[in-house]
């Protein structure tokens, strides 16, 4: 039984992993396929490579790219890219500067609700100046502002809170489109942490497999088992391939282990069918 785990994040992006951390921790939870995924950048996968070569573990080149559908923000996992299509990398290029400029502005934001500092703040919690939420949450929690990441991200980073900024990300057809041109499949990640009704969600699937997608996540780090057997009607209903992953950013968040996936139904077809 081979075991999959097809979303993951490193320090490239806002996991707390080194590539090679991840991919030796990956080998230690008797992952065979791993792919990782990290927010908008293909930076942490040469590193990748190089250790699944020594740890004997297949190392699907990945990413999660931030988009847009109808002012919802979802993320989308593109899978098998080519990493050096200078594309991608100028499309990429293009999200990390939208990062860059909201991460300022949330700097802004925070200092005008009394915390100064914030963007410099999180800056100290990247390796790459990928700057994400979780980066200025891990400078919260840190600053004594909320004694975890999710109160933090409830009190200051959402919707309606002094540190959210909304963004303008890339539209959903056109980030499917990226990750085509780029030799990918694209997965919708996580449905259901966009707490969309059934009828948008059906909107949303039905869209996104015009543009061209390929799969659904029917498994993800903290999902039930309710939302799997839903995202798994999705995926029948709309002829889209099952995909699993943790999205794994933290060895301390032990709820979205790395591989800690559930066994999919035999007559499912996944992302993998066809070899990955
Ligand atoms: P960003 O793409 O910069 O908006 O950041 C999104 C990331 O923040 C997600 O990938 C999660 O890792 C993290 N995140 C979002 N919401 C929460 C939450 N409620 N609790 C903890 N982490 C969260
Ligand atoms: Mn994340
Ligand atoms: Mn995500
Ligand atoms: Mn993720």
């Amino acid at each position: 039984m081979i075991k999959y785990d097809l979303h993951t994040h490193s320090t490239a992006s806002d996991g707390t992993l080194t590539p090679t951390e991840l991919v030796q921790r990956a080998k230690e939870q008797l992952v065979d396929v791993l792919a990782l995924t990290d927010h908008d950048t293909v930076a942490g996968i040469e590193e990748a490579i190089t250790a699944a070569n020594i740890h004997r573990i297949t190392l699907i080149p990945g990413v999660e790219i931030s988009s847009q559908w109808e002012n919802t923000g979802i993320h989308v996992i593109g899978l098998n890219i080519d990493i050096r299509s200078n594309k991608l990398l100028t499309q990429l290029q293009q999200l990390q500067t939208l990062r860059a400029t909201r991460a300022q502005e949330i700097g802004r934001r925070l200092a005008k609700a009394g915390i100064p500092n914030a963007y410099q703040g999180a800056l100290q919690y990247t390796r790459e100046e990928n700057l994400t939420r979780t980066h200025f949450a891990r400078f919260l929690v840190a600053q004594g502002k909320a004694d975890s990441i999710s109160r933090v991200f409830k009190h200051y980073l959402v919707p309606g809170k002094p540190g959210y900024v909304k963004t303008e990300w890339p539209a959903l057809r056109e980030v499917v489109q990226w990750i085509k041109d780029a030799g990918g499949m694209a997965i919708i990640a996580h449905p259901a942490r966009y707490k969309l009704t059934a009828s948008k969600m059906r909107r949303l699937l039905q869209d996104f497999k015009n543009y061209g997608g390929t799969g659904i996540e029917v498994a993800h780090g903290n999902c039930n088992p309710d939302e799997t057997a839903k995202n798994m009607k999705f995926a029948e209903a709309f002829e889209l391939r099952a995909s699993i992953g943790s999205d794994f950013h933290d060895p301390d968040t032990p709820w979205n282990e790395l591989g800690r996936l559930p066994r999919l139904p035999k007559h499912l077809p996944t992302v993998w069918d066809n070899g990955l």
